[in-house]
């Protein structure tokens, strides 16, 4: 048994135990153990048959116990029951329908279904009416479902993050490329799909069944699929005919206004083939959102980046010290960091005093002196106090090299205080760079109430740049904002806002995100080596 096999029978667990609702812990300790197995190069059945799997981080002694029971008897017994009893391809497709996994288990059981195929046949031959609490409504709504009366989207969108992983994921596994929202690197993902060129189709789309991923299949023909993973989230597979997979990739990757100004598209085995014969210069995903036909700019590369602006240590909500953070970057290739912790009015968090300031540049020197020529700057993360006042002294500030202004609390102010806040920091000397500047959490809340257009022309008149946040969840400015950005004349910083190590790689995000809006390296600052003294 390989590691993949290994890997995907934890994660297959972890999920049925979460379906269970076993304890949440259990289910992490599951999923993270599968995530090791699957990056350790030695075969871990070895290590498991001769009892060393503990030495791997995270695999306590009930989990090398399922481990010796998966490779000694080739299953988990405990999982297959619960597989049995959950019937996970019942619980994806109910939830790809709108129903709740409890809900969707119970129909299964008052219909006598075991599969998703099973349950179409009972809901086509009426007898969902039958169930108890199905009114015609709810009826009404699985049926509309299960006929595919709309394209395939999930009820809510992924972040990037996580929609990459999944489509991804899929994609290696199946050798094909990853399609859809996730290739034009969305900030929230609807539309997914993977698209592989395949001579045989129907061994393509019985792997793409298979798969640990997907546990129902809810549309099929010969060269296309859609599958639902046990989240009820759909992903679209085409197997295109191979002297046609570039033409498919491109319509796939959409976007269908983008396409559709592009069309007729003509066959071609590669996507820069589709190009040239219709004559047009080869567009980045990035920039796929609406009709474009132009030569374009030469977008900023995540190699292009120099250093990191803005992460966080254990001083405040970190994981990782100075030195761990700076060693990190170092081993990125980057050639500096800018250390930027809380400040007290964060509140979530107890953030820097002015005294813990002038300590942690202490700790920051002595990094400096450890990874030379390596440069750890001394930055903060400063809140803007509702009234626009910054939430450190003047001569605090002024010792450092890096300030990231943030607007944390009090984030529902009607707009012409929101914009006065934010301004009257903009116009403080210390300021380096606007922080998440709307303050959105995608899917969670919306842009705060900002006169951006105003803010951008004060950033502009102070020299201040705007950051393009890299967590996933904020990837704030967005590419619409970074365009609009750059219009005004600004700069931009694409930052992680790390606040462990791994926090790190979210740099892919904010420079996928700066792409989005057109930036070139020339519009990014940290593509600059540090010149400050
Ligand atoms: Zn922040
Ligand atoms: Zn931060």
């Amino acid at each position: 048994m390989d590691n993949a096999r290994i890997a995907d029978r934890l994660d297959a667990f972890a999920a049925l135990l979460e379906l269970a609702d076993s304890n949440p812990y259990t289910v992490r300790a599951y999923r993270r153990a599968a995530e090791v197995i699957r990056a350790t190069p030695v075969p871990v059945a070895e290590l498991v048959a001769s009892g060393r799997a503990r030495r791997l981080r995270g695999i306590g002694p009930s989990i090398d116990a399922r481990l010796r029971e998966l490779v000694e008897t080739g299953d988990i017994a405990e999982l297959a029951e619960l597989e049995r009893r959950l019937a996970p391809s019942l619980v994806g497709l109910g939830r790809y329908l709108g129903l709740g996994a409890k809900r969707s288990v119970e129909i299964a059981q008052a219909l006598g279904v075991r599969t998703a195929d099973e349950l179409r046949a009972a809901a086509a031959a009426g007898e969902l009416r039958s169930v108890p609490g199905i009114g015609p409504k709810t009826e009404a709504q699985i049926l509309a479902g299960l006929a595919r009366e709309a394209e395939p989207l999930p009820r809510r969108a992924l972040l990037l993050n996580q929609a990459l992983e999944l489509v991804g994921g899929i994609a290696a596994a199946l050798g094909g490329e990853p399609a859809g929202d996730v290739r034009r690197w969305r900030d929230a993902c609807e539309r997914l799909a993977v698209v592989c060129a395949a001579d045989d189709p129907a061994a393509l789309l019985e792997r793409f069944a298979g798969l640990p991923q997907i546990v129902a299949l809810v549309e099929q023909s010969e060269r296309r699929a859609v599958g639902v993973t046990v989240e009820g989230v759909p992903v679209e597979l085409v197997a295109a005919e191979p002297g046609g997979f570039g033409t498919a990739l491109v319509r796939a990757t959409g976007s269908a206004a983008y396409v559709a100004a592009l069309e007729p598209l003509p066959e071609a085995a590669e996507e820069e083939a589709v190009y040239r014969a219709l004559g047009v210069p080869f567009c980045p995903p990035e920039l796929r959102e609406r009709p474009f036909r132009e030569k374009p700019p030469p977008l900023v590369a995540e190699a292009d980046v120099r250093g990191d602006l803005h992460c966080h240590t254990t001083w405040t909500d970190g994981r990782a010290t100075v030195e761990e953070m700076g060693r990190a970057a170092r081993d990125r290739g980057y050639e500096y960091i800018a250390i930027c912790d809380h400040t007290p009015a964060v509140g979530a968090v107890p953030g820097l005093t002015p005294d813990d300031v002038r300590r942690q540049g202490e700790e920051i020197a002595a990094a400096n002196e450890a990874l030379a020529p390596f440069r750890v700057l001394r930055g903060i993360e400063c809140d803007i106090l509702p009234d626009g006042r910054l939430d450190l002294p003047d001569d605090v500030l002024a010792e450092l090299d890096w300030v990231q202004a943030s607007v944390h609390g009090g984030q529902r102010m009607p707009r012409r205080e929101m914009t006065k806040r934010v301004e009257a920091a903009l116009r403080h000397p210390a300021v380096s760079c606007l922080s998440h500047p709307t303050g959105r959490l995608i899917t969670r809340r919306p842009e705060n109430a900002l006169d951006l257009e105003h803010i951008f022309a004060v950033a502009l008149e102070h020299g201040v740049a705007l950051e393009v946040n890299g967590l996933p969840a904020r990837l704030d400015l967005s590419g619409e904002h970074v365009r609009d950005a750059l219009r005004a004349g600004l700069r931009i910083v694409c930052s992680t806002d790390a606040h462990s190590v791994r926090g790190l790689g979210n740099m892919t995000l904010a420079v996928h995100t700066a792409r989005r809006g057109g930036a070139t390296a020339a519009d990014v600052v940290n593509t600059m080596p540090w010149h400050r003294e």
